[in-house]
């Protein structure tokens, strides 16, 4: 479903080398940032920078524990909703995106907003508007309780229904069999999420597709990445926090793509010395959300124990990068024409 995408160069097939050594990494490329997550991080940076500490961020910037923690240390205060943040103080919003109830929420007390949506994210919020208007019933393929299924199923609640499990197909009503579409979270599994609309496109013949890809590139190319070298791996460790989507998919897709364990991982630290039992080949990736600081931090921890020979796997260049948010865009603009 995936059509190459505008700043990304296709990297041609890669070589795995067939290394004779004993021990070694297969790195995936790509990995780690993505262009919303480097966006949301540095709008915070940008922000604190700006108008100095406290800055508010309604939910984790980005689902990263390190991101966040850093973040913290640097005088942000996160909160969950912004009826914590104080009437006329500034927040962030995250890049996972909020609902038009969570704006005027945010207008009602006065707050001033930076909006660090993945663009990637108002692409999915804009279709919902635009089907909810022409009067389709969307099915929302995502998982339930994820902020960006709610951000997004906010753009018309009572048009979009939730579809996370197969079981959940058979749950779906709709109004009228040739008005219905299906959208998704940016996030998930590519495979999972055609299975899904397969499981619809059964009970709806006439299900229309999104315009365009919603799973975003990032998440496509960390995915394909990994496949394309999970089958040589005796163990994949994927650097990512549990509240990460996508990292959480890098899992599943290293499993089914022929890897004999994969586990997620926060830091080094938290690597499991008896997964290296036995094993001669470890794949390395990382999420959307993971600083790369990370992975080579798990780099040192692997070759401290024998597995010092990295093979990087490349699948695709990514070149793509997004504008700050135009509130910071603006308010530095006249930050410069002051100094
Ligand atoms: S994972 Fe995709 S949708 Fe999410 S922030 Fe990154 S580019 Fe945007």
């Amino acid at each position: 479903m995936t059509s190459a995408s505008p700043g990304i160069e296709p990297a041609g097939r890669p070589t795995i080398s067939s290394s004779s050594a004993a021990k070694r990494v297969l790195l995936a490329k790509p990995r780690g940032y993505c262009a919303g997550v480097d966006r949301a991080v540095v709008a915070v940076e940008k922000a604190l920078e700006l108008y100095g500490p406290p800055v508010y961020v309604r939910k984790e910037i980005v689902h990263n524990r390190h991101v966040v923690d850093t973040l913290r240390e640097r005088g942000v205060i996160f909160v969950d909703e912004t009826s914590e943040v104080p009437e006329g103080a500034l927040v962030v919003f995250s890049a996972h995106g909020v609902s038009p109830a969570v704006h005027e929420e945010a207008a009602e007390r006065n707050l001033r907003t930076i909006d660090a949506t993945c663009p990637l994210v108002t692409k999915v919020h804009k279709e919902v508007n635009r089907f909810a208007k022409d009067d389709y019933d969307i099915l929302l393929i995502g998982h339930e309780g994820h902020e960006e299924v709610e951000g997004t199923a906010g753009e018309a609640p009572d048009k979009v229904q939730l579809v996370d499990q197969a079981e959940d197909v058979a749950k779906v009503a709709v109004r009228d069999p040739s008005k219905v579409i299906w959208l998704s979270q940016t996030t998930l599994s590519v495979d999972e999420t055609m299975e899904r609309v397969d499981q619809l496109r059964e009970r709806f013949p006439q299900l229309s597709d999104p315009p365009s890809d919603d799973i975003c590139y990032a998440t496509t190319n960390r995915q394909v990445a990994v496949k394309a070298m999970a089958a040589e791996c005796d163990l994949v460790l994927v650097v990512g926090s549990t509240n990460s989507s996508n990292s959480k998919r890098l899992v599943e897709v290293a499993l089914k793509a022929g890897a004999r364990a994969s586990y997620l991982i926060d830091f080094a630290t938290e690597v499991d010395e008896s997964w290296l039992d036995g094993v001669s080949t470890v794949g390395v990736t990382s999420g959307a959300s993971v600083p790369d600081v990370l992975v080579m931090d798990l780099l040192t921890w692997l070759a401290e124990r024998g597995y010092g020979q990295v093979d990087e796997v490349t699948t695709a260049n990514e070149k793509i990068a997004f504008a700050l948010p135009q509130e910071l865009r603006k308010a530095a603009k006249a930050d410069s024409g002051r100094s």
